[in-house]
């Protein structure tokens, strides 16, 4: 059962396609899995919905018929430029360490995006997705053992859980669990028993914050790329 879920805010700016595309894919990849959720956009692609309606009725009553007729002449020939999609090959499975994961559709339509595997350190696996030029996005692996050493965060951590389990100082997180952190937040992330896949965005370098773990800043930079 999903406990843990993006804010109303963040949903709407989901509906309204006001994310980056990054933040797009964490979140929209919580909706794929959270029938919860999946209720919450409805709502709000329907109050949406209503908000375009209720202007464009206030705007058609001041058109002349002419004005109408041209206006959507000028929209239709504006059109004519917007190429179609290109159909991609969907991949809804990736492999890793001999162990085989259901993307959910937003990754699965976005598979030709992942990158190669990369291991970090001793039980932690990284593959970019490249969507988005300015805030790097990841799909991160930890084997059973793994810890991050403790960080926070300049901007936010925005994380959802695909497989798995792992914890911190304040919860545990499963399939589907949406965490979201910024700057007031020191975390160290861990498995033990479970392992886990995650897909994670970060909108500037986390920041190793105790003891010899200070050490390994430059180590961020991996994960911020
Ligand atoms: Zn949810």
């Amino acid at each position: 059962m999903i406990k843990s879920h993006p804010s109303e805010q963040l949903l709407v700016g989901y509906v309204a396609g006001e994310l980056t595309p990054a933040m797009l894919m964490v979140v929209g990849t919580h909706v794929d899995m959270c029938p919860h959720c999946q209720q919450q956009v409805q709502d709000i692609e329907e109050q949406l919905a209503q908000k375009v309606m209720q202007n464009s009725s206030r705007v058609s009553s001041q058109l002349s018929i002419a004005e109408a007729d041209a206006m959507l002449e000028r929209i239709f020939n504006s059109q004519q430029g917007i190429q179609q999609p290109v159909a991609h090959e969907v991949n809804n499975l990736i492999s890793l360490d001999g162990k085989r994961f259901t993307l959910p559709p937003t990754l699965a339509r976005n598979s030709r995006h992942i990158g190669e595997w990369q291991h970090m350190v001793s039980h932690l696996w990284r593959a970019p997705v490249q969507v988005d030029e300015e805030q790097p996005l990841n799909l991160i692996y930890m084997s059973e053992g793994a810890q991050v050493p403790e960080h926070t965060h300049k901007g936010q951590e925005a994380t959802v859980v695909i497989n798995g389990v792992f914890h911190d100082e304040f919860d545990e997180y499963r399939d589907g669990d949406f965490i979201l952190l910024d700057g007031h937040h020191k975390h160290t992330p861990a498995t033990q028993a479970e392992d886990c896949l995650t897909l994670a965005t970060l909108d500037a370098p986390m920041q190793f914050t105790s003891g010899i773990s200070r050490l390994l800043n430059p180590f961020s930079s991996l994960f911020f790329r």
